[in-house]
């Protein structure tokens, strides 16, 4: 098999998100939010509101307009805009943005920004190529030490057994492939398709995304779905890239090695680029081998923006390639920054026009308590009814983030004590030896004096 020209990042981060029980907004079919469903707990309004979003997305009927999420701290704001993109789907770009990651030394404001909104459009491109399709049976991997760090194991070489109904075929790789496979933590029991000229995994059905497999076991794999032989066929694949994947593949073939480091570092892409981005896909889409696929710019903490930012925003959402805009706050009425006005969230008038809102309220007892038991589960905590019951008053009186943030510390203090579930003596253990914000203020007043002025 030829090198690999292109992987698709599986991000690592996003598997272990703090969101990563959210699977959909966990409504019935006449879309109605069942209370604890896809992850979620309560907050049955502003779910309902994200669904009939989803909808207007689906049908096409957000283009210029964008959401504005509302509500206090750690209500769920952030879990509602995972629960709308996972309800999308994956071939919907969805990409995240705290408001102050704008504020970077390297690049403009602007230029954050526009990056930004290209990770959120994607174009699928259809194309006929020749194709390895069939079941993971086996993956080995010939691992040797890296000659820049000999602490480190690099794969070397991969063979991969594919099996459809009909065939079992042993494919050999050499080592950017094996790296590749490395790297998508191709496992047994995932539906892969390799690209039979580039080498390239082109596509990957996770083993735990297919229904009924409840772990990476092949045979409960095998009952559920495995391809039809044979193993190597034509196929028709859709490829979902975003305008930012294209800008950046552009950019690499267009420029030598030293100007790619220097543009990696700076990480600015010229207009010019895009500009050929743009008609390319333009060319592709008449042709009716692609389309585009709007997908969603989310904007955490947006009452960090500006009022140069927010004048950008607004222009981008009347834009011909324009990206869905869910933009989310915990403030009220504040000054918008760069302005010495106040407005509602800290944002203009004429941006918040444009915006649907949906708000979150703080969430009540036994809500708290079902999310505490969702995280961990999630996390794998295993708590008795006592150390639940502990956690839950932490979260009405402290927070509910705080509580969550407590589920590890508190198996840690439960293991140190030969125990593997955890107890209400090793949460208030852990609540002791990692305070709450209210807690840390009340101690830095309390010790003023001996700080540092
Ligand atoms: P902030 O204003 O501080 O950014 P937020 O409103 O975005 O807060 P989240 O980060 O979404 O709050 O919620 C805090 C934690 O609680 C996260 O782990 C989130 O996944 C979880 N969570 C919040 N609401 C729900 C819910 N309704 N069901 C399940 N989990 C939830």
């Amino acid at each position: 098999m030829a090198e690999i020209r292109e992987v698709r990042k599986i991000e690592s981060q996003e598997r272990a998100s703090i969101h990563s029980h959210i699977s959909g907004l966990g409504v019935d079919e006449s879309g109605k939010p069942k209370f604890k469903a896809n992850g979620l707990v309560g907050q049955i309004e502003a779910r309902e509101a994200a669904w009939v979003v989803v909808q207007l997305i689906k049908q096409g009927k957000m283009a210029g307009k964008g959401i504005l999420l509302v509500g206090p701290p750690g209500t769920g704001k952030t879990a509602l805009a995972v629960g709308i993109a996972r309800e999308l789907g994956e071939d919907t770009p969805f990409n995240t943005l705290n408001a102050s990651e704008i504020y970077s030394v390297d690049l403009k404001k602007t230029e954050v920004l526009t990056q930004a909104i290209r990770k959120s459009i994607g174009v699928r491109v259809r194309q006929r190529r020749l194709v390895y399709e069939g079941v993971v049976k086996e993956v080995r991997m010939k691992v040797a030490r890296s000659k820049l760090n000999p602490y480190v194991q690099m794969p070397r070489e991969a063979e991969i057994k594919l099996a459809t109904k009909d065939e079992e075929k042993t494919l050999t790789a050499g080592e950017s492939i094996a790296e590749q496979f490395n790297r998508l933590g191709i496992r047994k029991g995932d539906v892969i398709w390799i690209d039979a000229e580039t080498g390239n995994v082109v596509k990957v059905g996770r083993a735990k995304e297919i229904e009924g497999a409840k772990s990476y076991d092949i045979d409960s794999v095998r009952s559920v779905e495995i391809p039809g032989g044979p193993v190597k066929k034509e196929k028709e694949l859709t490829n979902t890239l975003t305008l930012y994947d294209l800008d950046l593949s552009l950019a690499a073939q267009s420029i030598s090695i030293t100007a790619l480091f220097s543009l990696w570092s700076e990480r600015e892409i010229s207009q010019d680029i895009r500009k050929q981005v743009d008609s390319y896909v333009k060319d592709l889409i008449s042709k009716g081998n692609g389309e585009l696929i709007p997908g969603v710019l989310f904007i955490d903490d947006a009452h960090m923006l500006d009022m140069e930012t927010f004048s950008f925003l607004t222009k981008a959402l009347e834009a011909e390639l324009a990206p869905i805009l869910v933009l989310a706050t915990n403030r009220g009425t504040t000054k918008i920054r760069g302005a010495e006005v106040e407005a509602p969230h800290g944002m203009p008038l004429d941006l918040l026009d444009r915006l649907l809102i949906i708000t979150t309220r703080p969430y009540s007892k036994e809500e708290s308590k079902e999310i505490i038991s969702i995280r961990a589960e999630e996390l794998d905590v295993e708590l008795d009814q006592s150390a639940l019951e502990e956690l839950t008053n932490l979260s009405q009186s402290e927070s509910l983030r705080y509580a969550i943030q407590l589920l590890e510390p508190s198996l840690i203090v439960a293991k140190r004590a030969g125990r593997n579930v955890v107890k209400a003596d090793d949460v208030r253990e852990a609540s002791r030896l990692f305070v709450d914000v209210k807690k840390s203020v009340k101690y830095v007043k309390e010790y003023e004096n001996l700080f540092l002025k």
